[in-house]
């Protein structure tokens, strides 16, 4: 059974506006788009492995996709690409589409990736992975069911072409496979842990805190990265070919790069707008988003949105609905 359904994280999603709102010059701008793709890897990795999953006992299983649980501090996030809880124990997985050649330095408790020559060095997963059984146990303990279920960790590399290898101390091989070995896996650990420790009622609660401790990232991204307004690129994109910014002509945007052209080509740029600023917006904030100078063509586009409002006419702030939106952009 799926608790939480896999689906592109709303962090994901805010950092790639903020990418493609960037000169490649921002100094942040290499930091940014590594932590994209790793984000991304993740993304994909469990993309890949729902395949594997569908080889579960279903009934067993309950399966939670990208949680993100407090810490017992209160202060700190941890986030689990794919938790799988059953009677008897749950297991955390980290799921990684890293390519290349994968090398496990112990001593410094590190992972080199090797990719067409060039070598990257990323943190351990299987030290994250420990840490976020400890964190998710100590989570555990504050539901007050009778016992708190053995937790085991896996971190599956989903990219069939990686190569794997360690240092010779490392001591966690057992804790990484490949996908294709994902069931047998959990066979083993289904063999270790016979005895069941929670009843039905008990795995309700459990999922229930869960979904109730799950907190999405929403956070300002450009505060968190510390980037100001000036430094992002203003204007309308093309919804058709991604180019930004498209040109102003006879009430209409045009696109110099694929020649699209679209009285409504503003409602993609609207959806990066919430991403980045949250859903409330005013004809001057409108006016300096888009690179727009005229009054009445913002006042224009906020009227054909039919959004709700606050405040008087000269300060009215209005309310964008992303759900309405993205059926606008089907329309384009
Ligand atoms: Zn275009």
């Amino acid at each position: 059974m799926r608790q939480k359904e896999l689906e592109i994280p709303i962090r994901v999603n805010k950092i790639e506006v903020v990418l493609k709102r960037l000169l490649k010059s921002y100094p942040k701008y290499q930091e940014i788009s590594d932590e994209f793709g790793r984000r991304m890897s993740g993304y994909r990795g469990e993309q890949s492995l729902r395949y594997h999953l569908t080889f579960l006992k279903e009934k067993n299983y309950t399966i939670f996709h990208n949680l993100r649980l407090p810490d017992i501090s209160g202060e700190h996030f941890f986030e689990i690409d794919i938790l799988l809880v059953n009677p008897a124990f749950i297991v955390i997985i980290d799921a990684k589409n890293y390519r290349g050649e994968l090398y496990f330095d112990d001593t410094f408790n590190q992972l080199i990736q090797t990719y067409q020559d060039t070598r990257k060095s990323f943190q351990c997963p299987v030290a994250q992975i420990n840490r976020h059984q400890f964190q998710l146990s100590k989570l555990l303990e504050t539901f007050k069911l009778p016992t708190v279920p053995p937790i085991e960790t896996l971190v599956v590399f989903t990219n069939p072409n990686a190569i794997l290898d360690a240092s010779k101390d490392f001591k966690y091989s057992h804790k990484i496979i490949k996908s294709p070995s994902f069931i047998s896996k959990i066979e083993l650990f289904e063999k270790r842990n016979r005895n069941k420790v929670l009843d039905k009622k008990q795995l309700q609660k459990l999922s229930k805190m869960l979904l109730k401790k799950h907190t999405p990232f929403d956070h300002d991204i450009l505060a968190h990265y510390g980037i100001k307004e000036h430094e992002l690129i203003k204007g309308v994109r093309c919804p058709k070919c991604d180019f930004l910014p498209m040109v102003r002509k006879h009430r209409s945007w045009s696109c110099p790069n694929c020649h699209y052209s679209s009285s409504k080509a503003y409602i993609k740029s609207l959806h990066e707008y919430i991403l980045l600023y949250g859903n409330s917006i005013t004809n001057r904030r409108l006016r300096d988003f888009l690179d727009i100078e005229s009054v009445s063509t913002a006042t224009n586009i906020l009227s054909s949105l039919n959004l709700d409002y606050k405040g008087s006419y000269k300060d009215r702030t209005y309310i964008l609905k992303d759900q309405d939106l993205k059926s606008e952009v089907n329309l384009l």
